[in-house]
């Protein structure tokens, strides 16, 4: 028993070893994987399920290293916070994500895109000013570009996050709360944030199997209703999920079911069959 709980340790402090060497690595690494062009964007359909059709997309980052291949954004982002490479990165996506978005407007489809935002882009330099040169450079209405931001934003400098972000709307740009239910709660700042949306996290979608769960979800939508939001539900994975959800009146939904996120060539396929169907 002694000798089978030292291979035990041992084990272990391997483990953490190879965590560290890989963290430390990939911090090394996103230093230069923006210059090396190594960032690609996928897009994920937002679909509204009464009108039948595409009401947005939503812009998630995927980092692919040139030796261990496509890295997840939940191992990647933790660290560009870290590390402040965040700034520079969210100012890409942006770019990118608007320059597509006005592609795709040109091309007849007129959706808005939403990209995710980390807090660390309300504490950098002008926020505002930054969304007003990308939108700008792109050549973008701004009712087209729609921000994600997290319940955790908001719990330090509130009333600075509240400023920027009603100033941002103010230019027309849409702001919604992602992951909403999960975390930290804001519910008793909901109606001082201005936002446009919510986006009912996964968590819920996925777990409707008593009926204490359903009632949650049921109520959160009812406030949303309240309080004149849109809501998104995210993670729809199957029929179920989409019958539970309409029948509480919530339209708009994320997940693989209607699309897993894509590359842009995929994103063009997909197009191409929904308007085949
Ligand atoms: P998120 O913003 O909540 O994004 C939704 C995540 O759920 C995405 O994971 C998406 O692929 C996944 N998803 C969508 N539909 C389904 C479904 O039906 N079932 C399941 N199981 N999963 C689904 P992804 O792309 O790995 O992104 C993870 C997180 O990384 C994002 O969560 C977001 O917090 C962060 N992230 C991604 N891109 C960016 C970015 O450009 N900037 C910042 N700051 N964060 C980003
Ligand atoms: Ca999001
Ligand atoms: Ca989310
Ligand atoms: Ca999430």
């Amino acid at each position: 028993a002694k000798g089978l709980g030292k291979n035990q340790q041992c084990l272990y402090d391997e483990e953490m070893g190879l965590q560290e060497v890989r963290k430390m690595e990939l911090e090394k690494d996103l230093q230069r994987a923006l210059e090396m062009k190594e960032f690609f964007i996928v897009y994920q359909p937002k679909w509204n399920v009464q009108s039948d059709r595409l009401v947005g997309f939503e812009a998630l980052l995927r980092w692919k290293h040139p030796r261990l291949g496509v890295i997840s954004p939940q191992e990647f982002i933790p660290i560009a916070e870290e590390t402040g490479l965040i700034i520079p990165m969210t100012r890409w996506t942006l770019e990118e994500a608007c320059k597509q978005c006005r592609v795709w407007q040109d091309s007849g489809v007129v959706q808005p895109v939403s990209v995710n935002l980390s807090v660390r882009l309300f504490h950098g330099d002008n926020l505002l000013e930054l969304i007003q040169n990308v939108l700008h450079k792109a050549d973008l209405e701004p009712r087209l570009l729609e921000l994600e931001i997290t319940e955790s934003m908001v719990l330090h400098d509130v009333n600075d996050i509240i400023r920027q972000l009603g100033s941002i709307r103010s230019l027309g740009v849409k702001v919604s709360m992602d992951d909403f239910g999960t975390g930290y709660s804001s519910i008793g700042l909901l109606d001082r944030i201005p936002i446009d949306a919510l986006k009912l996290d996964r968590q819920f979608t996925n777990d409707l199997d008593t009926p204490s769960k359903r009632a949650i979800v049921n109520a959160v939508v009812l406030m949303a209703e309240k309080l004149n939001l849109d809501v998104i539900a995210e993670g729809v994975e199957n029929k179920e999920h989409i019958d539970f959800l309409t029948g509480l009146g919530c339209h708009v939904m994320q997940g693989y079911y209607y699309g897993k996120p894509m590359d842009i060539h995929e994103i063009e396929v997909w197009m191409y069959d929904q308007d085949h169907k």
